[in-house]
């Protein structure tokens, strides 16, 4: 017997930027909606930090962009990487369409605290921490609500609509048996932190070696550090013992050699699994997935949060006013699968070739490599690299909020 039922209009599993963004859009309009996350805080894990312009975009549609901004973050306007040797301005974010020509590297716990502190202005918006959905509510083939586990026993929400916004590992997905399709990644990444210290510089970076991939993304006063290795590789690595892999980072870049031994043990490093994958279908009765929990991107090109955010104003342009008054069609549920399929369909395109023919490459790779000619070009034309800066700052299809502001 649950110890609490709740009745709400739109019940969000997770509140990530998927989960937190939807919430605060809907209550924005006017929906009642309750978020459950099963973590106690938003600080967790390393798990992306990039605001990119098009997030940024939207925050300025919302009136929030000046306020966000003061928020501690770093401005980053351009990408670049050392292949080998060279050095290669990949991606330039100074002429898209935007306010903002640069992403902003921000945790994403402040960034959810951001979006939350927000959202709890609005009467119709609620959230509940340490709430773990674990059950679907039914009536016959219609999802009607959701289960969780509290601290408090097990709540029952009643709601015209679920949204299953709990990323790649989703619950809801699994429960809603919605079909994914996997489709793979060569490698996964090591997350770690380095100090910053004076004279470092403050470009965020990617370098490529023989066999090897390491990403620097400048935090302020640490170094945020990804070392990705061959997928199902960590406990090789582990038994060639901390020492050696300090010596390996040192190679990437000397000048950290005066502070490898911060990685104390193994437990400083966390490995996180790449997964790429999409559901075939993101909804069913009463039941709409989003964000990961739709598709999990590929770190490559830092898109998953913006991916996310897009999703949820996609999804709010659609639902919010027939939500306001009672539960939605599956042809609307059906019409936000059909505006974000494809702009995920084609960034997923875009990771797993830059997974298939560079990362899986790189990391077998046994001689030092030089930048490909086609890289080469973006040194020598920079007017070519607004392409990469626009996908990777805007992706495929940005939104733009047209759900309303309730008076
Ligand atoms: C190695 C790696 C590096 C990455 N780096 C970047 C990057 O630099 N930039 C970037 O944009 N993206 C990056 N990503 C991807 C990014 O983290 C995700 O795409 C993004 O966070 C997706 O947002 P989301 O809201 O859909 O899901 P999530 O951020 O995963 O949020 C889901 C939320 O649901 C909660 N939850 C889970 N299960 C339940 C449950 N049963 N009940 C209640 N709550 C639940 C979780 O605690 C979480 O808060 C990276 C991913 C990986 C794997």
């Amino acid at each position: 017997m649950p110890t609490e039922t709740i009745t709400t209009r739109c019940a969000i599993a997770g509140a990530g930027p998927a989960g937190m963004m939807l919430g605060f859009l809907l209550a924005r309009a006017g929906v009642d909606v309750l978020v459950l996350e099963k973590h106690a805080d938003f600080l967790r894990d390393f798990r992306g930090d990039t605001i990119h312009p098009s997030t940024l975009e939207v925050m300025h549609e919302l009136g929030l962009l000046d306020d966000f901004l003061k928020r501690p973050h770093q401005k980053v306007h351009e990408l670049t990487g050392l292949i080998g040797d060279d050095r290669v301005v990949l991606a330039d974010f100074s002429h898209l369409p935007t306010h903002c020509h640069f992403i902003a590297f921000m945790p994403q716990w402040d960034f959810l605290d951001f979006l939350a502190d927000h959202a709890k202005l609005y009467p119709r918006f609620q959230l509940r921490m340490v709430a773990e959905v674990d059950g679907l509510l039914k009536d016959g083939d219609k999802v009607v609500g959701l289960r969780a586990k509290t601290p408090e026993g097990e709540i029952e929400v009643r709601a015209d609509l679920v949204i299953g916004a709990d990323g790649r590992h989703s619950t809801v997905r699994d429960l809603a048996r919605l079909e994914v399709e996997d489709f793979g990644a060569p490698m996964d990444a090591l997350w770690l932190r380095l100090s910053k210290r004076p004279g470092d510089g403050s470009q965020s970076l990617g370098r490529i070696q023989a066999g090897r991939l390491f990403v620097m993304l400048d935090r302020g006063d640490y170094w945020q550090c990804a070392f990705v290795i061959p997928k199902g590789g960590f406990n090789d690595l582990r038994r060639q013992g901390l020492e050696a892999f300090r010596a390996a980072i040192v190679k990437l870049n000397p000048s950290l050699a005066d502070r490898v031994q911060e990685i104390a043990s193994w437990d400083d490093v966390k490995l996180l699994t790449v997964v790429v994958d999409r559901l075939k279908r993101w909804y069913r009765d009463g039941l709409l997935c989003i964000g990961d929990a739709a598709h999990a991107m590929s770190p490559v090109g830092g898109v998953g949060i913006n991916l996310a955010i897009q999703d949820a104003v996609a999804a709010a342009n659609v639902l919010a006013v027939p939500l306001r008054e009672g539960p939605v069609s599956e042809e609307l549920l059906r019409k936000v699968q059909a505006r974000r399929q494809w702009p995920t369909e084609m960034m997923q395109w875009v990771q797993l070739q830059v997974q298939k023919r560079i990362i899986s490459n790189v990391l077998i790779m046994t001689e030092q490599p030089t930048a490909p000619f086609a890289v080469k070009l973006l040194n020598r034309f920079p007017v070519l690299r607004r392409l990469p800066g626009r996908l990777i700052g805007m992706g495929f299809r940005p939104e733009h909020v047209h759900s309303p502001e309730a008076s």
